[in-house]
Protein backbone atom coordinates (compact mmCIF):
# COMPACT_ATOMS: atom_id res chain seq x y z
CA UNK A 1 0.00 0.00 0.00
CA UNK A 2 1.45 3.18 -1.22
CA UNK A 3 1.70 5.88 1.49
CA UNK A 4 -0.80 8.25 -0.09
CA UNK A 5 -3.58 5.24 0.18
CA UNK A 6 -2.71 5.19 4.32
CA UNK A 7 -5.65 5.83 6.52
CA UNK A 8 -4.45 8.41 9.13
CA UNK A 9 -4.03 6.92 12.07
CA UNK A 10 -5.89 7.26 14.86
CA UNK A 11 -5.47 7.93 18.79
CA UNK A 12 -7.01 7.01 21.75
CA UNK A 13 -8.48 9.78 24.14
CA UNK A 14 -8.11 8.77 27.63
CA UNK A 15 -9.99 11.24 28.99
CA UNK A 16 -13.09 8.80 30.02
CA UNK A 17 -13.65 5.09 30.19
CA UNK A 18 -15.33 4.94 26.38
CA UNK A 19 -11.99 5.43 24.76
CA UNK A 20 -12.53 6.46 21.76
CA UNK A 21 -10.10 5.95 18.87
CA UNK A 22 -9.92 9.78 17.25
CA UNK A 23 -8.90 10.36 13.59
CA UNK A 24 -6.67 13.75 12.85
CA UNK A 25 -9.17 16.65 12.87
CA UNK A 26 -11.87 14.87 14.16
CA UNK A 27 -13.84 15.04 17.48
CA UNK A 28 -14.68 11.88 20.04
CA UNK A 29 -18.08 10.84 20.83
CA UNK A 30 -18.41 13.90 23.22
CA UNK A 31 -17.24 16.43 20.74
CA UNK A 32 -14.95 18.09 23.81
CA UNK A 33 -11.93 16.39 22.61
CA UNK A 34 -10.40 16.17 19.79
CA UNK A 35 -7.57 15.21 17.32
CA UNK A 36 -5.59 18.07 16.34
CA UNK A 37 -1.74 16.84 14.71
CA UNK A 38 -1.99 13.71 16.46
CA UNK A 39 -2.43 14.97 19.49
CA UNK A 40 -5.71 14.54 21.92
CA UNK A 41 -6.80 18.64 22.79
CA UNK A 42 -9.88 19.37 24.52
CA UNK A 43 -11.77 21.67 22.36
CA UNK A 44 -13.12 24.15 24.53
CA UNK A 45 -11.01 26.93 26.12
CA UNK A 46 -9.85 26.63 30.06
CA UNK A 47 -12.47 29.27 31.52
CA UNK A 48 -11.02 31.50 33.51
CA UNK A 49 -12.98 34.05 35.72
CA UNK A 50 -11.90 37.70 35.57
CA UNK A 51 -13.23 40.43 37.85
CA UNK A 52 -11.64 43.17 35.62
CA UNK A 53 -14.15 42.50 32.75
CA UNK A 54 -17.35 44.15 33.55
CA UNK A 55 -20.64 42.10 33.95
CA UNK A 56 -21.94 41.44 31.01
CA UNK A 57 -18.89 42.28 29.07
CA UNK A 58 -17.41 40.83 26.16
CA UNK A 59 -15.75 36.89 26.44
CA UNK A 60 -11.61 37.96 25.88
CA UNK A 61 -9.46 35.28 24.55
CA UNK A 62 -6.13 34.57 27.04
CA UNK A 63 -4.00 33.81 23.76
CA UNK A 64 -0.79 34.65 24.35
CA UNK A 65 -0.15 37.01 21.37
CA UNK A 66 -3.04 38.96 22.91
CA UNK A 67 -2.47 38.95 26.83
CA UNK A 68 -1.85 42.09 27.84
CA UNK A 69 1.06 40.45 30.07
CA UNK A 70 -0.45 41.60 33.35
CA UNK A 71 0.71 40.14 36.33
CA UNK A 72 -2.01 38.35 37.35
CA UNK A 73 -3.11 38.04 41.32
CA UNK A 74 -5.46 35.33 42.86
CA UNK A 75 -7.68 38.30 43.69
CA UNK A 76 -8.53 39.16 40.13
CA UNK A 77 -8.79 36.41 38.04
CA UNK A 78 -9.88 32.49 39.61
CA UNK A 79 -9.46 29.60 36.96
CA UNK A 80 -12.62 27.44 36.48
CA UNK A 81 -12.26 24.01 35.62
CA UNK A 82 -14.55 24.69 32.31
CA UNK A 83 -12.38 23.61 29.70
CA UNK A 84 -9.74 22.64 32.03
CA UNK A 85 -9.43 18.34 31.24
CA UNK A 86 -9.94 15.15 33.76
CA UNK A 87 -8.10 13.27 35.55
CA UNK A 88 -9.76 10.36 34.57
CA UNK A 89 -8.83 7.46 35.73
CA UNK A 90 -7.67 9.29 38.64
CA UNK A 91 -4.38 7.99 39.40
CA UNK A 92 -2.59 11.71 38.12
CA UNK A 93 -2.47 14.98 39.34
CA UNK A 94 -5.57 17.08 38.27
CA UNK A 95 -4.75 19.03 34.73
CA UNK A 96 -4.67 22.28 36.41
CA UNK A 97 -3.19 22.89 40.02
CA UNK A 98 -3.11 26.51 40.33
CA UNK A 99 -1.20 29.11 43.50
CA UNK A 100 -3.08 31.55 44.06
CA UNK A 101 -2.24 34.78 46.51
CA UNK A 102 -5.38 36.39 48.38
CA UNK A 103 -5.03 38.97 50.54
CA UNK A 104 -1.03 37.68 51.45
CA UNK A 105 -1.84 34.19 51.54
CA UNK A 106 -1.30 31.72 49.88
CA UNK A 107 -3.94 29.57 48.01
CA UNK A 108 -3.81 26.66 46.20
CA UNK A 109 -6.99 25.53 43.50
CA UNK A 110 -7.23 21.92 42.21
CA UNK A 111 -9.24 22.08 39.07
CA UNK A 112 -10.83 19.13 37.31
CA UNK A 113 -13.76 18.67 35.14
CA UNK A 114 -15.46 15.75 36.71
CA UNK A 115 -17.30 13.13 35.74
CA UNK A 116 -20.46 12.36 37.40
CA UNK A 117 -22.58 8.53 37.06
CA UNK A 118 -24.52 9.77 40.16
CA UNK A 119 -25.89 13.29 39.80
CA UNK A 120 -28.78 14.94 38.95
CA UNK A 121 -30.72 18.22 39.35
CA UNK A 122 -33.47 19.67 41.75
CA UNK A 123 -35.80 22.23 39.87
CA UNK A 124 -38.51 24.49 41.62
CA UNK A 125 -40.62 25.76 39.77
CA UNK A 126 -42.42 28.93 41.06
CA UNK A 127 -45.74 28.80 40.05
CA UNK A 128 -49.40 27.81 42.06
CA UNK A 129 -50.45 25.63 39.25
CA UNK A 130 -50.94 22.25 40.18
CA UNK A 131 -48.52 20.69 37.36
CA UNK A 132 -48.92 16.78 38.40
CA UNK A 133 -48.80 14.46 41.67
CA UNK A 134 -45.93 13.76 44.20
CA UNK A 135 -43.62 10.96 42.99
CA UNK A 136 -45.63 10.84 39.79
CA UNK A 137 -43.31 10.04 36.80
CA UNK A 138 -41.13 13.33 34.58
CA UNK A 139 -40.43 12.96 30.80
CA UNK A 140 -38.30 14.58 28.94
CA UNK A 141 -38.80 13.04 24.96
CA UNK A 142 -41.05 10.41 25.61
CA UNK A 143 -38.14 8.80 28.60
CA UNK A 144 -38.48 8.32 32.35
CA UNK A 145 -36.00 10.60 33.85
CA UNK A 146 -37.15 11.54 37.41
CA UNK A 147 -40.53 12.26 38.89
CA UNK A 148 -42.56 14.89 40.75
CA UNK A 149 -41.38 15.60 44.64
CA UNK A 150 -42.85 17.08 47.95
CA UNK A 151 -43.99 21.04 46.86
CA UNK A 152 -42.21 23.84 48.74
CA UNK A 153 -43.68 27.11 49.43
CA UNK A 154 -44.81 28.87 46.05
CA UNK A 155 -43.23 26.27 43.62
CA UNK A 156 -43.28 22.93 42.56
CA UNK A 157 -40.44 20.51 42.96
CA UNK A 158 -38.83 18.22 40.39
CA UNK A 159 -36.11 15.77 40.96
CA UNK A 160 -34.75 14.62 37.89
CA UNK A 161 -31.33 12.39 36.75
CA UNK A 162 -29.55 10.45 39.25
CA UNK A 163 -28.06 6.74 39.08
CA UNK A 164 -31.42 4.67 38.51
CA UNK A 165 -32.13 7.04 35.82
CA UNK A 166 -28.32 7.02 34.04
CA UNK A 167 -27.41 3.65 34.81
CA UNK A 168 -30.02 1.87 35.89
CA UNK A 169 -32.63 1.72 33.24
CA UNK A 170 -32.87 0.97 29.22
CA UNK A 171 -29.83 2.82 27.49
CA UNK A 172 -32.62 4.91 25.75
CA UNK A 173 -33.41 6.15 29.08
CA UNK A 174 -29.83 6.75 30.36
CA UNK A 175 -28.81 8.77 26.99
CA UNK A 176 -32.52 10.95 27.53
CA UNK A 177 -31.52 11.52 31.22
CA UNK A 178 -28.30 12.70 30.37
CA UNK A 179 -29.32 15.11 27.70
CA UNK A 180 -31.96 16.49 29.68
CA UNK A 181 -29.50 17.03 32.25
CA UNK A 182 -26.88 18.67 30.36
CA UNK A 183 -29.23 20.78 28.72
CA UNK A 184 -30.93 22.01 32.12
CA UNK A 185 -27.45 22.51 33.92
CA UNK A 186 -26.59 24.73 30.71
CA UNK A 187 -29.09 26.76 30.75
CA UNK A 188 -31.04 25.44 28.15
CA UNK A 189 -34.99 25.18 27.95
CA UNK A 190 -36.30 21.51 27.97
CA UNK A 191 -39.74 20.76 27.85
CA UNK A 192 -40.90 17.94 30.74
CA UNK A 193 -43.66 16.23 30.72
CA UNK A 194 -45.76 14.83 33.86
CA UNK A 195 -47.47 11.42 33.97
CA UNK A 196 -51.04 12.48 34.42
CA UNK A 197 -50.17 15.81 34.64
CA UNK A 198 -48.58 18.90 32.78
CA UNK A 199 -46.28 19.58 30.20
CA UNK A 200 -43.60 22.55 31.57
CA UNK A 201 -40.95 24.04 29.94
CA UNK A 202 -37.89 24.76 32.30
CA UNK A 203 -35.09 26.77 31.82
CA UNK A 204 -32.34 27.80 34.49
CA UNK A 205 -33.38 31.32 35.56
CA UNK A 206 -36.45 31.84 33.79
CA UNK A 207 -40.51 32.02 34.16
CA UNK A 208 -41.38 28.86 33.84
CA UNK A 209 -43.98 27.94 30.74
CA UNK A 210 -46.93 25.74 31.99
CA UNK A 211 -49.21 23.59 29.44
CA UNK A 212 -48.32 26.74 27.08
CA UNK A 213 -49.16 29.09 29.17
CA UNK A 214 -45.82 31.72 30.26
CA UNK A 215 -46.35 32.04 34.42
CA UNK A 216 -45.36 35.65 35.52
CA UNK A 217 -46.09 36.18 38.98
CA UNK A 218 -45.01 33.60 42.10
CA UNK A 219 -48.02 34.08 44.37
CA UNK A 220 -47.40 36.43 47.70
CA UNK A 221 -48.03 33.97 50.16
CA UNK A 222 -50.84 31.33 50.31
CA UNK A 223 -54.42 32.01 51.35
CA UNK A 224 -54.19 32.36 55.14
CA UNK A 225 -50.93 34.20 54.86
CA UNK A 226 -52.52 36.93 52.51
CA UNK A 227 -55.03 37.59 54.69
CA UNK A 228 -52.51 38.07 57.12
CA UNK A 229 -50.75 40.65 55.26
CA UNK A 230 -53.31 42.67 53.58
CA UNK A 231 -56.57 42.32 55.85
CA UNK A 232 -56.19 45.52 57.88
CA UNK A 233 -56.32 47.48 53.85
CA UNK A 234 -59.69 45.71 53.30
CA UNK A 235 -60.96 46.88 56.75
CA UNK A 236 -63.92 48.96 56.00
CA UNK A 237 -63.69 48.68 52.27
CA UNK A 238 -65.74 45.43 51.92
CA UNK A 239 -67.67 43.09 54.13
CA UNK A 240 -65.68 39.96 53.37
CA UNK A 241 -62.67 38.84 51.67
CA UNK A 242 -61.84 34.94 50.42
CA UNK A 243 -58.03 34.84 49.19
CA UNK A 244 -58.97 31.40 46.84
CA UNK A 245 -55.49 29.12 47.46
CA UNK A 246 -55.64 25.02 46.33
CA UNK A 247 -53.69 24.83 50.01
CA UNK A 248 -55.07 26.92 53.03
CA UNK A 249 -58.07 29.45 51.61
CA UNK A 250 -58.40 32.37 53.51
CA UNK A 251 -61.89 34.13 55.02
CA UNK A 252 -60.35 37.12 57.00
CA UNK A 253 -63.88 37.52 59.03
CA UNK A 254 -63.05 34.01 60.44
CA UNK A 255 -59.37 34.22 60.13
CA UNK A 256 -57.30 35.34 63.58
CA UNK A 257 -56.06 38.48 61.59
CA UNK A 258 -59.94 39.53 60.82
CA UNK A 259 -60.71 38.95 65.06
CA UNK A 260 -57.94 41.35 65.96
CA UNK A 261 -59.48 44.04 63.82
CA UNK A 262 -63.28 43.45 65.35
CA UNK A 263 -64.19 41.58 61.43
CA UNK A 264 -67.98 41.48 61.52
CA UNK A 265 -69.30 37.89 61.05
CA UNK A 266 -70.88 37.44 57.47
CA UNK A 267 -72.65 34.09 57.66
CA UNK A 268 -70.23 32.75 55.30
CA UNK A 269 -70.19 28.86 54.65
CA UNK A 270 -66.30 27.45 53.03
CA UNK A 271 -66.62 24.16 51.53
CA UNK A 272 -63.44 21.96 51.91
CA UNK A 273 -61.96 20.70 55.45
CA UNK A 274 -61.82 23.50 58.01
CA UNK A 275 -58.26 23.54 59.58
CA UNK A 276 -58.56 26.69 61.88
CA UNK A 277 -60.19 29.99 62.08
CA UNK A 278 -60.88 31.04 58.21
CA UNK A 279 -58.27 28.78 57.08
CA UNK A 280 -59.98 25.46 54.83
CA UNK A 281 -57.74 22.59 53.25
CA UNK A 282 -59.34 21.17 50.35
CA UNK A 283 -61.64 23.41 48.68
CA UNK A 284 -61.73 22.26 45.77
CA UNK A 285 -59.22 20.08 43.58
CA UNK A 286 -55.60 20.74 42.38
CA UNK A 287 -55.38 22.10 38.73
CA UNK A 288 -54.74 25.18 36.97
CA UNK A 289 -57.22 27.71 37.96
CA UNK A 290 -57.65 29.98 40.49
CA UNK A 291 -55.02 29.69 43.12
CA UNK A 292 -53.77 26.50 42.18
CA UNK A 293 -57.42 25.26 42.01
CA UNK A 294 -59.68 23.50 39.06
CA UNK A 295 -62.12 26.08 39.30
CA UNK A 296 -62.52 28.93 37.22
CA UNK A 297 -65.80 30.45 39.00
CA UNK A 298 -64.55 30.82 42.53
CA UNK A 299 -68.66 30.50 43.67
CA UNK A 300 -68.15 27.07 43.51
CA UNK A 301 -66.45 26.51 46.85
CA UNK A 302 -68.91 28.70 49.07
CA UNK A 303 -71.91 27.04 49.73
CA UNK A 304 -75.00 28.88 51.60
CA UNK A 305 -75.16 31.79 53.71
CA UNK A 306 -76.43 31.86 56.95
CA UNK A 307 -78.29 34.82 58.20
CA UNK A 308 -78.67 34.08 61.62
CA UNK A 309 -74.41 34.50 61.35
CA UNK A 310 -74.47 37.67 59.59
CA UNK A 311 -75.79 37.40 55.87
CA UNK A 312 -78.00 39.83 54.69
CA UNK A 313 -78.88 41.15 51.13
CA UNK A 314 -76.21 43.85 50.12
CA UNK A 315 -73.35 42.81 51.85
CA UNK A 316 -70.35 42.91 49.94
CA UNK A 317 -67.44 40.20 49.09
CA UNK A 318 -64.07 40.42 47.49
CA UNK A 319 -62.86 36.98 46.29
CA UNK A 320 -59.10 36.75 44.81
CA UNK A 321 -56.60 34.56 44.29
CA UNK A 322 -52.77 34.51 45.93
CA UNK A 323 -51.60 35.82 42.48
CA UNK A 324 -53.75 38.83 42.34
CA UNK A 325 -54.26 37.69 38.52
CA UNK A 326 -57.91 36.64 39.63
CA UNK A 327 -60.50 38.23 41.34
CA UNK A 328 -64.21 38.96 41.72
CA UNK A 329 -66.63 41.81 43.56
CA UNK A 330 -69.79 40.32 45.06
CA UNK A 331 -72.74 41.71 46.21
CA UNK A 332 -75.75 39.57 47.72
CA UNK A 333 -79.01 40.09 46.35
CA UNK A 334 -82.70 39.76 48.52
CA UNK A 335 -81.83 35.59 47.87
CA UNK A 336 -78.59 36.25 49.55
CA UNK A 337 -77.29 35.00 46.08
CA UNK A 338 -73.59 36.68 45.13
CA UNK A 339 -74.31 38.59 42.28
CA UNK A 340 -71.34 39.42 40.30
CA UNK A 341 -70.65 43.83 40.36
CA UNK A 342 -67.62 46.15 39.05
CA UNK A 343 -64.65 45.92 41.73
CA UNK A 344 -64.52 49.61 43.80
CA UNK A 345 -61.54 51.69 42.93
CA UNK A 346 -60.73 51.62 46.52
CA UNK A 347 -60.59 47.75 46.03
CA UNK A 348 -58.53 47.69 43.04
CA UNK A 349 -55.30 49.12 44.78
CA UNK A 350 -55.69 46.24 47.35
CA UNK A 351 -55.67 43.60 44.81
CA UNK A 352 -52.64 45.49 42.83
CA UNK A 353 -50.99 45.23 46.23
CA UNK A 354 -51.16 41.70 46.43
CA UNK A 355 -49.97 41.34 42.67
CA UNK A 356 -46.87 44.44 43.65
CA UNK A 357 -45.62 42.22 46.13
CA UNK A 358 -45.50 38.98 43.98
CA UNK A 359 -42.40 38.25 43.06
CA UNK A 360 -40.76 37.36 38.94
CA UNK A 361 -42.14 33.33 38.97
CA UNK A 362 -38.77 31.48 38.07
CA UNK A 363 -37.08 27.76 37.37
CA UNK A 364 -34.20 27.23 39.64
CA UNK A 365 -31.89 24.63 38.59
CA UNK A 366 -29.30 22.94 41.23
CA UNK A 367 -27.17 20.55 40.13
CA UNK A 368 -26.13 18.17 42.64
CA UNK A 369 -23.71 15.48 42.28
CA UNK A 370 -21.26 13.16 44.52
CA UNK A 371 -17.44 14.44 44.52
CA UNK A 372 -16.28 12.27 46.86
CA UNK A 373 -15.08 9.40 44.48
CA UNK A 374 -11.88 8.72 42.97
CA UNK A 375 -11.70 12.12 41.41
CA UNK A 376 -10.37 13.19 44.94
CA UNK A 377 -7.15 10.95 43.82
CA UNK A 378 -6.24 14.30 41.44
CA UNK A 379 -6.04 16.66 44.44
CA UNK A 380 -4.57 14.57 47.30
CA UNK A 381 -2.85 10.73 47.58
CA UNK A 382 -5.07 10.35 50.46
CA UNK A 383 -8.54 10.87 48.99
CA UNK A 384 -10.41 10.97 52.79
CA UNK A 385 -8.10 13.74 54.22
CA UNK A 386 -10.02 15.95 51.10
CA UNK A 387 -13.25 14.74 52.40
CA UNK A 388 -12.48 15.43 55.65
CA UNK A 389 -10.91 18.87 55.03
CA UNK A 390 -14.19 19.93 53.23
CA UNK A 391 -16.06 19.05 55.89
CA UNK A 392 -14.37 20.84 58.13
CA UNK A 393 -14.70 23.91 55.72
CA UNK A 394 -11.09 24.49 55.08
CA UNK A 395 -11.30 23.17 51.58
CA UNK A 396 -14.02 25.54 49.34
CA UNK A 397 -15.74 23.59 46.53
CA UNK A 398 -16.77 25.66 43.87
CA UNK A 399 -18.38 24.77 40.26
CA UNK A 400 -17.23 26.73 37.44
CA UNK A 401 -16.66 29.47 40.35
CA UNK A 402 -19.93 29.19 41.92
CA UNK A 403 -20.18 28.19 45.14
CA UNK A 404 -21.22 24.79 46.52
CA UNK A 405 -23.78 23.88 49.04
CA UNK A 406 -21.88 20.62 50.48
CA UNK A 407 -24.16 18.42 52.01
CA UNK A 408 -23.59 17.41 55.76
CA UNK A 409 -22.58 13.65 56.42
CA UNK A 410 -20.41 11.36 54.54
CA UNK A 411 -18.85 11.92 51.73
CA UNK A 412 -18.70 15.11 49.67
CA UNK A 413 -22.12 15.28 48.02
CA UNK A 414 -22.36 19.12 46.68
CA UNK A 415 -25.29 21.65 45.20
CA UNK A 416 -24.70 24.28 43.17
CA UNK A 417 -27.42 26.95 40.95
CA UNK A 418 -26.56 26.42 37.78
CA UNK A 419 -27.34 30.40 36.93
CA UNK A 420 -23.99 31.08 38.73
CA UNK A 421 -21.55 29.06 36.27
CA UNK A 422 -20.59 30.43 33.10
CA UNK A 423 -22.85 29.38 29.67
CA UNK A 424 -21.88 25.81 28.82
CA UNK A 425 -20.16 25.04 31.86
CA UNK A 426 -21.16 20.95 31.52
CA UNK A 427 -20.81 18.59 29.01
CA UNK A 428 -21.20 14.80 29.11
CA UNK A 429 -20.03 11.41 28.09
CA UNK A 430 -21.95 8.96 26.45
CA UNK A 431 -21.42 6.24 29.44
CA UNK A 432 -23.39 8.12 30.34
CA UNK A 433 -22.32 10.74 32.92
CA UNK A 434 -22.33 14.64 33.34
CA UNK A 435 -19.01 16.21 33.23
CA UNK A 436 -19.33 19.27 35.48
CA UNK A 437 -16.09 21.75 36.41
CA UNK A 438 -15.14 21.12 39.97
CA UNK A 439 -12.87 23.78 41.57
CA UNK A 440 -11.50 22.75 45.38
CA UNK A 441 -9.64 26.05 47.19
CA UNK A 442 -7.57 25.00 49.96
CA UNK A 443 -5.02 27.24 51.97
CA UNK A 444 -1.35 25.92 50.71
CA UNK A 445 -0.24 24.92 53.64
CA UNK A 446 -3.49 22.87 54.65
CA UNK A 447 -3.12 21.47 50.92
CA UNK A 448 0.49 20.09 52.18
CA UNK A 449 -1.05 18.51 55.27
CA UNK A 450 -3.57 16.99 53.36
CA UNK A 451 -1.33 14.99 51.50
CA UNK A 452 -1.77 17.35 48.16
CA UNK A 453 0.50 16.82 44.57
CA UNK A 454 2.29 20.05 46.00
CA UNK A 455 5.30 19.57 43.49
CA UNK A 456 3.02 20.24 40.53
CA UNK A 457 1.69 23.37 41.73
CA UNK A 458 1.47 25.77 38.97
CA UNK A 459 1.17 29.59 38.72
CA UNK A 460 -1.40 31.37 36.55
CA UNK A 461 1.07 33.02 34.41
CA UNK A 462 2.71 29.71 33.53
CA UNK A 463 -0.50 27.79 32.68
CA UNK A 464 -1.69 31.01 30.07
CA UNK A 465 1.91 30.55 28.94
CA UNK A 466 2.15 27.06 28.61
CA UNK A 467 -1.38 25.21 29.02
CA UNK A 468 -1.38 22.07 30.13
CA UNK A 469 -1.79 18.17 28.80
CA UNK A 470 -5.18 18.89 26.81
CA UNK A 471 -4.11 22.64 24.91
CA UNK A 472 -2.79 25.71 25.67
CA UNK A 473 -6.68 27.60 24.88
CA UNK A 474 -7.55 29.63 27.50
CA UNK A 475 -10.51 32.44 27.49
CA UNK A 476 -11.25 34.80 30.11
CA UNK A 477 -15.29 35.83 30.97
CA UNK A 478 -17.13 38.60 33.28
CA UNK A 479 -17.91 35.82 36.14
CA UNK A 480 -22.05 35.63 36.43
CA UNK A 481 -23.83 37.50 38.96
CA UNK A 482 -23.71 35.90 42.33
CA UNK A 483 -20.98 33.73 41.37
CA UNK A 484 -19.11 34.26 44.51
CA UNK A 485 -16.58 35.72 42.41
CA UNK A 486 -18.03 38.93 41.29
CA UNK A 487 -16.83 41.29 38.67
CA UNK A 488 -16.00 44.71 39.82
CA UNK A 489 -19.36 46.59 38.22
CA UNK A 490 -21.63 43.91 40.77
CA UNK A 491 -22.78 45.09 43.47
S1 LIG B 1 -16.26 10.26 24.93
FE1 LIG B 1 -15.08 12.15 24.92
S2 LIG B 1 -13.86 12.08 26.80
FE2 LIG B 1 -14.62 10.00 26.42
S3 LIG B 1 -12.95 9.04 25.31
FE3 LIG B 1 -14.38 9.82 23.79
S4 LIG B 1 -13.57 11.88 23.30
FE4 LIG B 1 -12.58 11.21 25.17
Amino acid sequence: MSDVAKKPEKIRCDACPVMCYIADGNAGACDRYANENGKIVRCDPLTILDRTISAGGEVVPFMKPDWDGRVLGGDEVFVTAIGAGTTYPDYKPAPFIVSREVEGADFVTVVSEAIFSYCGVKIKIDTDRHVGHEAAPVRARGEVVGHVTTGEYGSQMLSLGGVNHLTGGSKAEGLATCKALMELCNKEAVELSIDGGSSIVVAADKGPIVDGTPEHRMRVGCGSATIGMFASQWRGLVDEVVVVDDHITGVVSEHQAGKVLDWPATGIKVKGRRSTPGRYFQVAEPGLGWGGTDIQNPLLILDDWNTKKGARPGLTLLMVSTTGEQFAYYVLNDDLVPEPADLPNALNSTVDLIAENCEPARCTVLFMGGAGGSLRAGVTQNPVKLTRSVQAFKTQVTCGGAPAYVWPGGGITVMVDVARTPDNSFGYVPTPAIVAPLEFTVPRDDYRALGGHDSVVRSITDILEHGGEYGDGSRAVSPPSGSGFAAATDT
